[in-house]
């Protein structure tokens, strides 16, 4: 407790015990000083009477033969005890000078009291500093006896000078005693006081305060002290009870508080738990969405579509791995022509660290300078936001890369990276299944040796464009190119340079077929191409085109072959012009590549009517020969 705390105690001491003294010290002191007064006012009548003595000696008849004054002094000698209070007794002239005195030696001297009264009247007396003096004229009718005419004018002055009497020294001592006591009783009892005053209220107040404080402080356990049975053990038993219902308050707030974590938790958990059901639910979307179909475009389209619309990501694109080994956009979100087809390498800009680390990255926000955005794309240089690459990576290999981005900055959770990263995932086996599926139909559709559709394409093409022309009534020609000799190519040169000159050949003929055109590997050494919208005359220019193309491709020389070059002949058929169905229409074309093959060979035949089939075709010997496809079914 601070030092100069105000403490009951000495608040009690200082509004009671100090005025308590204050007033005994002022009674004391009023006492004293009336008690002076009137010691005062005794020496000073005692003085007067002494000097009516002292006066009335002074009409004694002197016997004869004795000094006028001889009775005087036997008197005063004889009251020795009246006079033992007298400081001074003198007789003086009127002039002053003293006539007799209490003390001879100062006989003849002039007094200066004598000053103070000149004429006969009134005795003059005056009291101070504990004494009293007083002067009185001598000269009445009592003093005719030895001075002659004295009643008419002053014989002289009686001067007196008295001290207090000792029994008034002695009130006062006594007084003074008193007013010492009273200082020291009232000491005294301020101390009692106090001391009391702390044992019996400050010590048990302050041990009170203490528990309080630590009761305020949060120690609930804390009691006061409660031994007693005056009103502050009351008090203190009082703060006990209301601190034990505090207790049992605190304890049920801490219950209260237990329950309250208990349940947090358990909706943390609930909510926790919905937000993966959440995103399992999400999961499953993009799973079926990816497995619902394994052409890429369509998946590159659906993903699109489905994950900035299912997680709320307003700018996305997906790049796949090209051929060329760059990272190509295939599609963005919102759809931009300018963005799709853009290329980046490999550690170039986020997209391009995230394939090259094989990991995700994430910049909070574009505007750092640490975030080494590259900026490929057109987005202007203030732009902000984050941004998020995650590779798409299947067995090791990198297949592309997801970009999630948002114009807020830091705006992915943790959480919300973790589902990012399975939904890449999710999307790298699905892309990785699109693109073997892709592959193996392309190598269902594709003739291994050459590279170009082989027979089951070349008919499902086929189909479509019967169907079209028929639908449309335009025209589709075919033409069936054969290698002339081959066989000789072959035996001569062995397979190996037979299939080589299989490739060249198709190679020349591809390099001069429209787009819109299909070249396909019939069977063995033949060639089918089929030609959209074009009539039986174009198509027998193409035929003369193509024919002329192989026998003047240099590469196509060949001493096996007779002529020393590679040579084919062409068969042309059209619908409607030579048939209605597909089935007659290659039945036309075989007829026409006979008539070439029957002419010469090196040529090129359109079907006329009643043109023959080739014998072994007739009779199903020769079947083409295509390892990668399924016999034709031929109608
Ligand atoms: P023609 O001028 O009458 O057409 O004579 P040809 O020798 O070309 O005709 P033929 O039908 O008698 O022979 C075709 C040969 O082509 C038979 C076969 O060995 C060969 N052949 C078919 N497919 C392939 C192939 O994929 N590779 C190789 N090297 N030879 C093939
Ligand atoms: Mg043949
Ligand atoms: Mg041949």
């Amino acid at each position: 407790m601070p030092s100069g705390f105000n403490t009951i105690g000495r608040k009690l001491l200082r509004s009671v015990a100090l005025p308590g003294l204050f007033t005994a010290l002022v009674v004391v002191a009023l006492f004293w000083r009336q008690a002076h007064v009137a010691t005062r006012d005794a020496t000073h009548d005692e003085a007067l009477v002494l000097a009516e003595f002292v006066d009335a000696t002074f009409r004694l008849t002197t016997p004869a033969g004795q000094a006028p004054h001889a009775p005087v002094a036997e008197l005063l000698a004889a009251n020795t005890r009246l006079l033992g209070s007298t400081m001074e007794l003198n007789v003086l002239s009127p002039q002053g000078l003293i006539l007799w005195s209490t003390q001879p030696q100062e006989v003849g001297l002039r007094h200066p009291a004598a000053a103070l009264l000149t004429a006969p009247g009134p005795q003059w007396a005056r009291s101070d500093e504990h004494q009293t003096e007083v002067l009185r004229p001598l000269g009445d009718k009592a003093c005719e006896g030895c001075h002659a005419g004295a009643s008419e004018r002053p014989v002289g002055l009686l001067h007196l000078r008295a001290a207090e009497p000792v029994v008034h020294r002695e009130l006062s001592d006594a007084l003074m005693g008193a007013l010492v006591a009273v200082f020291v009783l009232g000491s005294l009892l301020i101390v009692a006081t106090g001391t009391s005053l702390h044992f019996f209220l400050v010590r048990p107040l302050r041990r009170l305060m203490a528990a309080m404080r630590r009761a305020e402080e949060g120690d609930v356990l804390v009691r006061a002290e409660a031994g007693d049975s005056d009103e502050l053990a009351r008090l203190g038993a009082a703060f006990n009870a209301m601190l034990a219902r505090l207790t049992s308050m605190k304890a049920e707030e801490i219950d209260t508080h237990r329950d309250l974590e208990e349940t947090r938790h358990k909706l943390s958990l609930k909510e926790e738990l919905e937000e993966r059901v959440a995103e399992l639910g999400l999961l499953c979307d993009v799973a079926h969405s990816l497995n619902s179909t394994l052409e890429l475009p369509e998946m590159l389209a659906r993903i699109t579509q489905l994950v900035p619309e299912r997680l709320h990501i307003p700018d996305f694109s997906i790049m796949l791995v090209n051929a060329d080994g760059l990272l190509e956009i295939k599609r963005t979100f919102p759809a931009d022509p300018v963005l799709e087809g853009m290329t980046f390498r490999f550690g170039e800009g986020i997209c391009g660290r995230a394939a090259a680390t094989q990991r995700s990255v994430y910049v909070p926000d574009v505007a750092e300078p640490s975030s080494q955005y590259a900026r490929r794309d057109e987005r202007p240089e203030h732009e902000r936001g984050a941004i998020l690459s995650v590779p798409l990576v299947h067995t090791k290999t990198v297949l592309g890369v997801l970009n999630f981005q948002r114009p807020e900055v830091a705006s992915f959770s943790p959480q919300e990276l973790e589902l990012l990263t399975t939904v890449a995932d999710q999307v790298a086996a699905a892309v990785k299944n699109a693109l073997l599926h892709t592959e193996a139909v392309r190598l269902t559709l594709t003739d291994p040796l050459t590279g170009v559709p082989n027979r089951r394409h070349l008919f499902t093409r086929l189909e479509l464009e019967v169907a079209r022309a028929q639908r449309f009534g335009t025209h589709v020609s075919i033409l069936m190119v054969d290698i002339d000799h081959f066989k000789k190519l072959n035996d001569a040169a062995g397979h190996r340079a037979g299939d080589e000159a299989l490739r060249k050949v198709c190679d020349v003929l591809r390099a001069r077929v429209r787009k819109v055109d299909t070249l396909a590997r019939y069977g063995g050494e033949e060639f089918m191409l089929v030609l959209s919208n074009v009539s039986k005359k174009d198509a027998h220019e193409v035929a003369e085109k193509l024919r002329r193309a192989v026998v003047e491709a240099p590469q196509l020389a060949a001493s096996t072959q007779p002529g020393g070059h590679i040579t084919v002949s062409i068969g042309v058929a059209t619908l409607p012009t030579d048939a209605t169905a597909q089935d007659n229409l290659v039945d036309c074309a075989d007829a026409a590549l006979y008539a070439s093959k029957r002419g010469g060979r090196n040529r090129v035949t359109s079907y006329e009517p009643g043109m023959e089939v080739h014998p072994d075709r007739e009779r199903g010997l020769s079947r083409p020969h295509d390892p990668s496809a399924a016999p034709m079914a031929k109608a």
